[in-house]
């Protein structure tokens, strides 16, 4: 499928009344519903920079941007849908290449990429390995040498796909693993929770590989981290660990949908998805020991598997 163009993009969405229409049709796809009582009917109140819509039977007030990751933004949505865009590209696009292109400040443009982000994310959370399943260990920021050492910055991860009948995937999920490298080095890694999980109860279990050697393993799917290993290095020179999971989920969602209208898809999670806030992206909770993992020039790390 060919891309469209940023500028080609920018030309279909030049107003708000251009946004606003597309949001509607992203939102109520059949028309309006009161998010209530479900009642067809509303009228406009203009009045503010978006309309209101006011349910007809039950008088409740709905915005656009309510219950959407655009909630509380005062960015211009012209600019919400261009960062959209540019998120679907294939290379994908960091904060400052964002506050760059579409001219916000680095502060608005990073909020804006980790709400895409986190829409992606949760839309992903949603939807279950199914039919095919395969499942198998892999390792991101692997140390080639020495190679019977382990080393902290080694991140074990738990890959499984659903792939059609030719093989493809149609879906794919990266977990990190809940032991650290440590504990699964010399042992079988535990795929129970991921498959609790990730895989849906009627998928076909004899295809969940849980052995670490041997042709048994899926080179696919290694393969298949070892790219969202290249890609979050190549696009944002490093992630924190804190975010990592999040990354990946922003991968293999872009990834798994490159045959689909991606860009369609994207905007109507970002509408039914609720934003994540500031004060929970920054993480107060957060340990303070959360470690950046950053893999500037440095070739050797960039093994899965
Ligand atoms: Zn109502």
């Amino acid at each position: 499928m060919m891309e469209i163009t940023f500028e080609s993009f920018c030309s279909l969405v030049q107003s708000e009344e251009d946004c606003i229409e597309l949001l509607f049709k992203a939102k109520w796809p059949d028309g309006f519903r009161c998010p209530v009582c479900s009642h067809p009917q509303s009228f406009v109140i203009s009045t503010r920079r978006l309309p209101l819509y006011q349910c007809t039977r039950c008088h409740t007030q709905t915005s656009l941007i309510s219950d959407t990751i655009f909630r509380s933004s005062r960015t211009p949505l012209k600019l919400w849908f261009q960062a959209i865009f540019l998120h679907t590209r294939w290379r994908g696009i960091n904060a400052r290449q964002l506050s760059e292109t579409i001219h916000v400040t680095y502060k608005t443009a990073w909020l804006m990429c980790h709400k895409i982000r986190y829409a992606m994310s949760r839309t992903d959370g949603e939807i279950l390995l199914d039919g095919i399943v395969r499942v198998t260990d892999a390792l991101l920021y692997r140390r080639m040498i020495p190679p019977s050492n382990y080393h902290e910055i080694e991140q074990p991860v738990i890959a499984g796909s659903t792939e059609d009948e030719n093989g493809e995937f149609t879906h794919v999920k990266i977990r990190i693993s809940p032991r650290s490298l440590r504990e699964t080095r010399h042992s079988s890694p535990d795929m129970s929770e991921f498959v609790q999980q990730c895989v849906a109860p009627e998928a076909i279990p004899d295809t969940i590989v849980t052995k670490r050697h041997g042709k048994m393993r899926n080179p696919e799917l290694i393969y298949f981290c070892r790219h969202a290993e290249m890609w979050m290095a190549f696009t944002f020179r490093g992630v924190w660990l804190k975010h990592l999971q999040v990354y990946l989920d922003h991968y293999c969602y872009i990834e798994t949908r490159r045959k689909k209208s991606l860009y369609n898809e994207l905007l109507r999670d970002c509408v039914r998805q609720r934003g994540i806030d500031y004060p929970t992206l920054i993480g107060t909770k957060e340990k303070r020991s959360s470690r950046p993992v950053r893999r500037k020039n440095d070739h050797s790390a960039r093994q899965a598997g």
